[in-house]
This record gives C-alpha cells, sequence and structure tokens, in this order.
C-alpha cells in the first residue's frame, strides 16, 4: 500500500470512484482510494442507476448532465461497460403550476445544450403507451438521459482511475484522521498512510469518521424503498425502451427493467436508519421492507399506470440513503481550521449527480476554483452547530417533498 501520496480519497461507492477518476484525469495520480470492503458496498450497489438531467434545481443540471459525460468517458477510457441505456425521462406535469414551472427551464437546458421539452399528452401517449393521461397537463422530456448499471459505472472509473496510476486498496477502513505536520494521517488496519489532501467519500459515515476532529457534519440515512416487477406484457409487446416517468402527485419514479417496472417511491413519512450510529459489521445487507408504508402510493400508482395494477412484484429492495438537511451533497472544503480536507459526501441521487460532483470538486482541488460557481452545495454551508433533531426535520421535509418543485420556482 502507498504511505505517502498526495490524497487519500476514503470511501469506495460511485462518488469515491468518479473523484480518483476525475484527479486522475486531471494529472493528480498520487493517489490511494481507502475502502473499508469492496467498491460499492455502501449504497451504490443496490441503486437503480437513474441518471436523469432534471433535478429540483435548475443550476444543479450541470452535475447531472456532467455525470452522464463522466461515465461515458470512464466506459471509453477502461474498456468497460457501464450499461447505459438512453431512454430519456418524462416528469409529468401533475396540475398548470408545474407545467408552467417546466416551462421555465427552457432556457436553462437550452444554454447547457441539453435537449428539453414541455410535451403534451399525445406525445406521452405515444412514448410510454403505460401512463393514463387523463387529468396530466403534459411533461417535461428530457430524451437524451436514462440509467446506468451503478456497480459497472463505479468499476469502470475504477479501472481507468488505476490505468493513469491511481490506486486502491480494498478491504481497509480508515479507523481515524488526524492533523500532525501540515499534513494528514490516516490509520488503518494495514498500516497509516500521509496525504496533502484527504477526500472524505463515506456517505453517512462521513460525520462518524470527522467526529473525533470536532466537526458536525450534518448527514443521516433514511430508508429508501425501490420496488421491481414481474414482467408486464403491455412492456414486452413493444419493441423499444420506454422513457424513465417521474410523477409528483405519486411521489415516484419508474423506469423499465428488462421487461418489467422499477419503481422508487419517496414515502410521506421517511423513517431514519441508525440515526444513532451505523452498525460497525453492516455489510452490503438491504432492510427489512415494510409495504404499508408504500401503499397509499402504490394505489395512486395502480391507477396512473394500470398495467402496474396487474403486475406481480418480484422484488423489494430497502436501503439506506443518505440525506443532508437541504437534500443536496456536500461539495469542497469542509472548515478553515482544517485544511485539505475536502467533502464529497451527502448524496442522494450520487448516481445521477456523482460523476460530475466529482469534476466539480476535482476542478476546486487541483485548480483552486470549482468548475463553474454553485454554492448551494459547498461543503461548508450549514457550519457547525446543526443539531441532530434541527437535521431531521429538514431531512424529512426534503425527503417529503419527493418530485415536487419547490414554490419558489
Ligand atoms: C433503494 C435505492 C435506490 C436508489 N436509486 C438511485 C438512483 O436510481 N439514482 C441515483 O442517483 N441514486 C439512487 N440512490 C442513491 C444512491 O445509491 C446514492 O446516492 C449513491 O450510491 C451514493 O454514493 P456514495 O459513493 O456517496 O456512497 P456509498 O455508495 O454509500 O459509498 C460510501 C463508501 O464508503 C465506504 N466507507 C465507509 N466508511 C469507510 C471507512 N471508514 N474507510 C473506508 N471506506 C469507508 C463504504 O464501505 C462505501 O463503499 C438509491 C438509493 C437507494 C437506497
Amino acid at each position: 500500500m502507498k504511505t505517502d501520496v498526495q490524497v487519500v480519497v476514503v470511501g469506495g461507492g460511485i462518488v469515491g470512484a468518479a473523484t480518483l477518476y476525475w484527479l486522475a484525469k486531471l494529472g493528480w495520480t498520487n493517489t490511494l482510494l481507502l475502502e473499508r470492503r469492496n467498491l460499492t458496498s455502501g449504497s451504490t450497489w443496490h441503486a437503480a442507476g437513474n441518471t436523469t438531467y432534471f433535478g429540483p434545481y435548475a443550476q444543479m443540471t450541470r452535475l447531472f448532465a456532467g455525470s452522464i459525460r463522466t461515465y461515458l468517458q470512464a466506459e471509453k477510457d477502461s474498456g468497460q461497460s457501464i450499461g447505459f441505456h438512453q431512454t430519456g425521462s418524462l416528469r409529468v406535469a401533475t396540475t398548470q403550476r408545474e407545467r408552467e414551472q417546466f416551462h421555465s427551464f427552457e432556457a436553462g437546458y437550452q444554454a447547457l445544450d441539453i435537449a428539453y421539452q414541455v410535451v403534451d399528452n399525445d406525445v406521452i401517449n405515444e412514448l410510454h403507451p403505460c401512463i393514463r393521461t387523463d387529468g396530466l397537463f403534459g411533461a417535461a422530456h428530457t430524451p437524451t438521459d436514462g440509467h446506468v448499471d451503478p456497480s459497472s459505472t463505479t468499476q469502470a472509473m475504477a479501472k481507468a482511475a488505476r490505468g493513469l496510476g491511481a490506486a486502491i486498496e480494498l478491504q481497509c477502513p480508515v479507523q481515524q484522521l488526524t492533523r500532525e505536520n501540515n499534513s494528514w494521517l490516516l490509520q488503518t488496519q494495514s498500516g497509516s498512510v500521509r496525504a496533502q489532501h484527504v477526500v472524505m467519500s463515506a456517505s453517512f459515515w462521513t460525520r462518524e469518521l470527522l467526529e473525533p476532529l470536532g466537526l458536525n457534519v450534518p448527514l443521516y440515512a433514511t430508508e429508501h424503498h425501490e420496488l421491481i416487477t414481474d414482467a408486464v406484457p403491455e412492456i414486452s409487446a413493444l419493441n423499444y425502451e420506454v422513457p424513465a416517468y417521474r410523477d409528483s402527485y405519486v411521489s415516484c419514479s419508474m423506469r423499465q427493467e428488462q421487461q418489467g417496472f422499477l419503481l422508487g417511491i419517496y414515502e410521506s413519512e421517511p423513517v431514519f436508519w441508525s440515526l444513532d450510529g451505523i452498525p460497525a459489521n453492516f455489510k452490503e445487507e438491504l432492510l427489512a421492507p415494510n409495504t404499508d408504508r408504500l401503499e397509499p402510493h402504490l394505489e395512486k400508482l395502480m391507477k396512473r399506470v394500470p398495467a402496474f395494477a396487474d403486475a406481480g412484484i418480484k422484488t423489494i429492495n430497502n436501503g439506506p440513503m443518505c440525506w443532508t438537511p437541504d437534500g443536496l451533497p456536500m461539495l469542497g472544503p469542509i472548515a478553515k481550521k482544517y485544511p485539505g480536507l475536502w467533502l464529497a459526501s451527502g448524496f442522494n441521487v450520487g448516481i445521477g449527480t456523482g460523476g460530475g460532483s466529482a469534476e466539480f470538486l476535482a476542478h476546486w482541488m487541483v485548480y483552486g476554483k470549482p468548475l463553474f460557481d454553485l454554492p448551494i452545495v459547498h461543503a461548508s454551508r450549514f457550519g457547525n452547530e446543526v443539531t441532530k433533531a434541527q437535521a431531521v426535520d429538514s431531512i424529512k421535509a426534503c425527503y417529503r417533498q419527493g418530485y415536487r418543485l419547490p414554490d419558489s420556482i
């Protein structure tokens, strides 16, 4: 194992792998990623892999767009497929107000050169015949996004980074982090590593790892369900893959998975996981599913997508999902008193935004300023005083918001 490096990246989920890859692409290759277990062991392995261009904050679109670009580039650099399905997405407008909000994004997408259109119900019917459009006000259509295989994508970036000279050490949890003689010292069971910079991409574990430094990082995990159905005859009858569909009224996203549906639900009463400490022996595990909580959403979905009502449920996954109090990731330096300590944590849509966020952060580290101006994601924005109760309240509100756009838009 390397023992003296320019950068240690802590955590080998999609965000850590992307950060290592971007640093290497920008010329920083004296780097080491330390992963507690295996790449993707945290939330990444069980994610649905949706990579939409459409986020609740128009400014975030650059992180989404940078992600698909990063993953496709890593596929080329590594020769490892990322399993990208360019199905496009439909975000349905459930009110006239929502349609107006969608229209307000048109200029922004045009400026970024991303295909985006507000379409009428007849276009929804054509693109996704399973959606009942009565009562809808059209949809926002982003035809060039879709979904990736999160594990293959992480592996592709890790392989490409290694190819450029970066190193990765698996089964190597970081036990302690201390500041010594103007550098960082990381203790692991395989010995210690000195680094000029440390990037914390350990998701909800970041909070516990930084606590001994007196840092209070408001990262907590909620449970999050995804359901996969058996084959659906209406889908099997089509000779193309339907676009992903998102619906603020149902509070659900749904995409095609093989010949069935895969859906993710933002519940109205989110449930937190391991608020008092992440179990030390937590592995690649799923949590016990709770279908009662999903029921009200599924009932609405059956009305909107009658084909779903007839489909058998094949799999229900419930996994931990990392949140910050405002639902946005934490990127950049965390506190002036700790130079060289960077965060890339707090991702609840880390497949969608991980690649672009890594590019944003790597530019900041290598060139001294982020790739573009986006203070809403700066890691230092919460200060050090957010209590657990405050964080939980704010995260609940974010989670419940689901696919509803903020009123201020
Ligand atoms: C059911 C479900 C479906 C989802 N679907 C989507 C989706 O479709 N699209 C989307 O964008 N997002 C989705 N997400 C969210 C997505 O999974 C996460 O945002 C993303 O995986 C976070 O990546 P990460 O790299 O930040 O964290 P993680 O993947 O959790 O990686 C953190 C890593 O840090 C490691 N680590 C922890 N402590 C240490 C230590 N002490 N030393 C070394 N390493 C350490 C862990 O082992 C882990 O591998 C979904 C989440 C769930 C639960």
